[in-house]
């Protein structure tokens, strides 16, 4: 599983909360997924992390 946040990312955090293993805020201000594989015991939270952004701007596959 691989996961991508797109320039829809308004920075509000809460991907990182959720899935801080996958997910963190830049100095950018936005958020930016790590670039490996995602961890198998943190699939579901960056799939729940996906589901809850509230721009949709994560993507999961
Ligand atoms: S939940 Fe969505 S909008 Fe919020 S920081 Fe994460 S990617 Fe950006």
């Amino acid at each position: 599983m691989k996961a991508t946040v797109n320039e829809d990312c308004i920075g509000c955090g809460l991907c990182e909360g959720t899935c801080p293993d996958v997910f963190s805020i830049s100095d950018d201000g936005v958020a930016v997924a790590i670039e490996e594989d995602v961890p198998e015991d943190a699939e579901d939270s960056a799939q729940e992390a996906a589901d809850n952004c509230p721009v949709s701007a994560i993507t999961v596959e």
